[in-house]
């Protein structure tokens, strides 16, 4: 699997960056994890718009799917312009019918909703999912194959059997929202202190903290969050790479 992240900010992306948004690709298969603001245009860095066979929401707050609908105008533009295109399907919850309901579009966009614990093969990809704790219905996403694991965190505060979920994985991807002391746990977001706890759990191989906050030096975060967890810690930045 190669990942590479395309945006990793809280809430709204700065200047020419993007909130949350991992390309995740393996043989010919590419996947969006989020679309948040900013992610459809960069994106392209990687591949182009219509080489994505789709993508899979976490949640539907903003900034982690304010690009879906430039994402459905993308497709028509090119329709209509007669590039060729592979199928394409959104993959989210449906807890918010409201938010699911906007995920398909006309004959150009599919969606397809995913339950807990049931898996979901998109490709070589098998994902399962677990429901987080946020003030909405978030699933984090654990990501297999050829024997190697992505366990994305999505949003959410800490809570123990995240870490069940988590355990074990080559790559953790965790949001971390704040810095220690903060009092974030109730919004649903876990500060380096959590996410030191929760790697201190799971013991993934690789560790990338994303979902960053717009103060502060992030360099503090990884370095509280390796007070915890001795592993490899490093954080999100646009067009990081990782290939497993
Ligand atoms: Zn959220
Ligand atoms: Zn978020």
């Amino acid at each position: 699997m190669k990942l590479t992240v395309v945006g990793y900010w809280h809430g709204y992306p700065e200047k020419g960056e993007a909130t949350s948004g991992f390309l995740l690709e393996e043989d010919e298969v590419k996947l969006l994890l989020d679309c948040g603001s900013g992610v459809l245009s960069n994106v392209q860095s990687y591949c182009a718009v219509t080489d994505l066979d789709g993508i899979v929401l976490s949640h539907y707050h903003h900034d982690h799917q304010a690009d879906i609908g430039p994402y459905q105008y993308a497709r028509i533009v090119n329709k209509g312009m007669g590039v060729e295109m592979k199928e394409a399907t959104i993959y989210g919850h449906q807890d918010d019918q409201a938010g699911f309901s906007k995920l398909s579009y006309q004959n150009v966009v599919k969606s397809q909703a995913y339950q807990e614990h049931s898996p979901l093969k998109i490709g070589p990809f098998t994902f399962i999912f677990k429901k987080t704790t946020h003030p909405v219905p978030c699933y984090a996403m654990r990501i297999e194959s050829r024997g190697k694991t992505i366990v994305y965190t999505a949003d959410s505060s800490f809570f123990p059997e995240l870490a069940t979920f988590s355990k074990g994985a080559d790559l953790l991807i965790a949001e971390c929202s704040g810095y220690e002391g903060e009092q974030i746990a109730q919004y649903g977001h876990m500060t380096s202190e959590a996410v030191g706890q929760l790697a201190k759990q799971a013991q993934p191989t690789k560790l990338i903290l994303s979902h960053l906050p717009h103060k502060g030096d992030h360099e503090q975060l990884r370095q509280e969050v390796a007070k915890h967890f001795f592993g490899e810690v490093t954080l999100a930045r646009s067009g990081l790479q990782i290939r497993l």
